[in-house]
């Protein structure tokens, strides 16, 4: 069944459902697009659609090989829609899902397009904010490159900026997806380009990893971690590769290296990584009571576990079932002391003799496990309010723009 959408677009059927709407494949006066139509409740809200026919011509700008283009945002009656550019394939997570690691080469050759299209971004002045596997999309049209992988381009740009708002940053909430969120953000600082950077190193940490370095358990938990721990390194990586990663993961956005670099710096390791097999690294274990036990160092391992999809769940305010891979999160900026965690949440326990031999796979991985336990155990001081719908309670309309305003949005002052 086709559906209207403004005067020039028609979807067709849906391709995909996210945390804010869903996507159809359309047709446009210049062939298929992809349309994303906006939850009715964000739709309906004034202030966001006065802020997205503001980011109109920024948003349509951008124009990059490796960045899902917009082509143009509607506004008509109770619609709000974003046509975007048609990829033909599937999303990083997907793939992620399917081969719970990738190999350093294709890991790499991912990354280094996504840091491609945020060089662009960050030259025209934009900043992505959700960089996750959930926003990358993967070209099964394109060539394929080194490793195997096909193209990655970055999609959602100006959804995160869409969403906060000026009312609910003076709330100190954090617009974001917690496993992916820069230490700065969770301090109170206003996203740079760098958060970017630091969200992507991430992203090739939980492809080489098949997790992110601070995920697990509440999402206070998570963002502690970024702002105090230090990432556990991951056995087999290269070393040159290592340092990158920890460089783009730095506390100090500063220390970080800009996209292009980054890009550059990928690229030129490609030719060292062929071949190299997925690290083996041991699966991530969870962080409920069930992992409270000790393991006996001579059981078999644990079989591999589910691990949480994108994000930790979050269940929006009104309890309403929402996805785990939620674009954003708004949480509460936790204070100081509550970041530091005091010593409780952050005392190493003496090993366990039987323990694996220090600096094995295994050894790293159960310090690993051991540590979230720990945390998961001591984190319980932030109060997070999560879910989409937390910051819907805040939004009001007093500001709103008219809702008639189909491509004859003003460019941005
Ligand atoms: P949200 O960010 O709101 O959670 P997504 O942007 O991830 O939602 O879109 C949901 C799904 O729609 C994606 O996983 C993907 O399968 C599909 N999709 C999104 N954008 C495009 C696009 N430009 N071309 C083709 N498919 C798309
Ligand atoms: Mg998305």
């Amino acid at each position: 069944m086709a559906r209207k959408i403004g005067s020039r677009y028609t979807a067709h059927q849906i391709l995909g459902r996210g945390s804010a709407g869903t996507v159809w494949l359309g047709e446009g006066p210049e062939g298929p697009v992809a349309i994303k139509l906006l939850r009715e409740d964000l739709a309906s809200d004034q202030e966001l659609v006065g802020r997205f026919v503001q980011e109109r011509s920024a948003l349509l700008s951008l124009d990059h090989p490796r960045v899902v283009g917009v082509r143009d945002l509607v506004v008509d009656g109770n619609d709000l829609a974003l046509v975007m550019d048609l990829v033909r394939g599937t999303d990083l997570r997907t793939r992620l899902d399917r081969e719970r690691r990738l190999a350093p080469e294709a890991a790499v050759a991912v990354v280094a397009d996504v840091a491609d299209g945020l060089a662009a971004a960050h030259a025209a002045g934009i900043v992505h904010r959700d960089v996750k596997p959930e926003n990358i999309l993967l070209d099964m049209e394109g060539e394929l490159g080194p490793g195997g992988s096909h193209p990655a381009l970055l999609t959602d740009f100006g959804v995160a900026k869409l969403i906060d708002s000026p009312r609910r940053t003076r709330a100190t909430k954090i617009i974001g997806t917690p496993d992916y969120l820069a230490p700065e953000i969770i301090e109170g600082l206003p996203p740079r380009a760098a958060v970017d950077i630091y969200a992507l190193a991430t992203v090739l940490y939980e492809l080489l990893a098949g997790f992110t370095p601070f995920g697990g358990g509440h999402p206070g938990a998570i963002l502690r971690r970024h702002v105090t721990e230090t990432v556990v390194p991951l056995p087999g990586i290269p070393d040159e590769l290592w340092q990158l990663m920890v460089q783009c993961l730095a506390k100090a956005p500063a220390s970080r290296l800009r996209a292009s670099e980054l890009a550059q710096r990928l690229r030129d390791q490609l030719p060292l990584l062929a071949g190299i097999p997925p690290l083996e690294v041991d699966e991530q274990p969870g962080n409920g009571s069930a992992e409270e036990s000790q393991e006996e160092p001579g059981n078999k391992p644990e079989p591999p576990r589910e691990r949480p999809k994108g994000a930790v769940p979050l269940v929006p305010p009104g309890g309403a079932s929402d996805s785990n891979r939620d674009t954003h999160t708004s949480m509460r900026v936790p204070g100081p002391d509550e970041l530091a965690g005091g010593a409780r949440g952050t005392a190493r326990a003496p090993r366990a003799s039987g323990s694996p031999r220090p600096g094995s796979a295994r050894a790293r991985a159960e310090a690993l496990r051991k540590r979230r336990l720990r945390l998961g155990v001591g984190a319980v001081v932030l109060a997070a309010v999560v879910g989409v719908g937390g910051w819907l309670a805040t939004s009001g309309g007093d500001d709103a723009p008219p809702r008639d305003t189909e491509n004859s949005a003003p460019a941005e002052p």
